[in-house]
């Protein structure tokens, strides 16, 4: 048994990943550590029950011992109010965490050598940091129904004049969108990739639409540019070079590229990069996640949701091969952080030796269905939700 020194976060979630996140704990990390878990059960309904406190109360408890790890959980919409007789469609839990830990979130493809990516270029991951405030997912927008004139104002609290653009003048029906963003937001974004550049070793390439977004875009760029600059001196000593471009140059380059960067992307291009670089590597199964904060604290998570459809066939009683790959990273993150934060190599050995062992269980052939239909060889069938993790138990004992 290894001790851990302070405790850990953890959040249980919903379906599949409610699974498979018992099974972690109990079979790859509990037989092994000796850790103080602060368990906050994230569960549709007891999110429901507590009108969403309990996601306000984990966050917090993230900030108080500065390592969280937590499962997928359903943001629910109307479907899942009916599913689950919810009060109402609560929030992302994400979101909330996010709001209140303010922070980046990077997301970076685990690589095992019988998985080639899509992309023949990729050899080391692409790590994405996504900027997770503001643009459109905090927009306001309205259908025009007719001629009429559109106009942007923004109306300074100390009385001075106010500042006013005409958006459009329309002759007919339309539609309209106005996004925002803060500066200070922005800054520490561009203040989270470094650190975690800096921490990685990675370079870091940072782009967007400069050249049409002449004030908007131009002013991410000005604010990432001077954060470099204030950091100059440790990135020249790590030798990480900082590179910013157009976006759709990084799209035209990230393709011939053998990856091993830091790709740092306003809101809307980590949404759906991230997306498109999880699935060049291989699997949803194979991406993990974590948000890390300007204050400090870590939270770990796969990138994936709760794999609805494979939970419903295991309800029917089917057997289920769910890829638990990206939530166990997910405990190896935290732990690893935990023992780097509290000075205990033990910890960060075992939370090194638990990963390998993930990676050696999938490179010697057993693998769930995801990976089984593109790992190159072939296996012969994949292993079952469960056959995976005891794969994993037997090579980690
Ligand atoms: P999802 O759970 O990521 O699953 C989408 C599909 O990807 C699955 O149906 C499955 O494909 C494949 N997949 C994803 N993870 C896999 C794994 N570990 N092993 C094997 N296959 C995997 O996304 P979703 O179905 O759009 O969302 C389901 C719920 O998750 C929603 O309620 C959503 O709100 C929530 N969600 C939560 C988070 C989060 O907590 N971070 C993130 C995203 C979504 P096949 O069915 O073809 O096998
Ligand atoms: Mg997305």
């Amino acid at each position: 048994m290894i001790t851990v020194k302070h405790p850990i976060v953890e959040m249980n979630g919903d379906e599949m990943t409610r699974i498979i996140w018992d099974m972690v704990k109990e079979k790859l990390i509990l037989p092994h550590l000796d850790v103080q878990l602060e368990s906050y059960d994230l569960h549709v309904k007891a999110r429901d029950a507590t009108d969403d406190q309990i996601t306000v109360d984990a966050a917090e408890a993230i900030l108080r011992h500065g390592v969280g790890v937590k499962c997928a959980t359903i943001t629910p919409n109307a479907a899942r109010v009916k599913e689950y007789d919810l009060k109402q469609q609560w929030k992302s839990p994400n979101a909330t965490i996010r709001a209140i830990l303010d922070g980046t979130v990077f997301r970076k493809p685990v690589m095992v050598s019988n998985v080639k990516p899509m992309v023949r270029s990729w050899v080391k991951p692409i790590t994405i940091a996504r900027h997770a405030y503001g643009d459109i997912y905090k927009n306001v927008e309205i259908q025009v129904p007719g001629p009429g004139t559109a106009e942007m104002v923004f109306t300074p609290a100390d009385g001075s004049p106010s500042i006013s653009e005409t958006i459009h003048t329309f002759d007919g029906p339309g539609v309209l969108m106005g996004v925002h963003n803060l500066e200070r937001s922005i800054r520490s974004f561009a203040q989270a990739c470094i650190a975690y550049a800096l921490d990685e070793g990675l370079d870091i390439w940072f782009a967007a639409k400069d050249t049409i977004s002449k004030t908007y875009h131009a002013r991410f760029r000005d604010i990432f540019a001077e954060e470099v600059e204030a950091r100059q001196a440790d990135l020249d000593a790590a030798g990480v070079s900082y590179f910013y471009t157009l976006i759709d140059d990084v799209a035209a380059r990230i393709m011939r590229h053998e990856g091993g960067i830091l790709w740092a992307c306003t809101n809307y291009d980590g949404d759906v990069m991230s997306d498109m670089i999880a699935s060049g590597f291989g699997s949803l199964g194979l991406m993990t996640s974590v948000l890390v904060s300007p204050n400090g604290v870590y939270e770990y998570e796969a990138a994936h949701g709760t794999v609805q459809r494979h939970y419903y066939r295991h309800l029917k009683g089917e057997a289920t091969s769910t890829n638990s790959t990206a939530t166990i990273l997910a405990w190896t993150g935290a732990i690893r952080k935990r023992g780097e934060l509290d000075g205990t190599p033990e910890v960060v050995d075992f939370g090194d030796r638990l990963e390998r062992a993930v990676i050696e269980t999938i490179e010697s052939g057993t693998m769930t269905g995801d990976l089984a239909r593109i790992a190159e060889p072939k296996p012969d069938g994949s292993a079952s939700t469960q056959e995976f993790i005891e794969a994993i138990a037997e090579r980690v004992s």
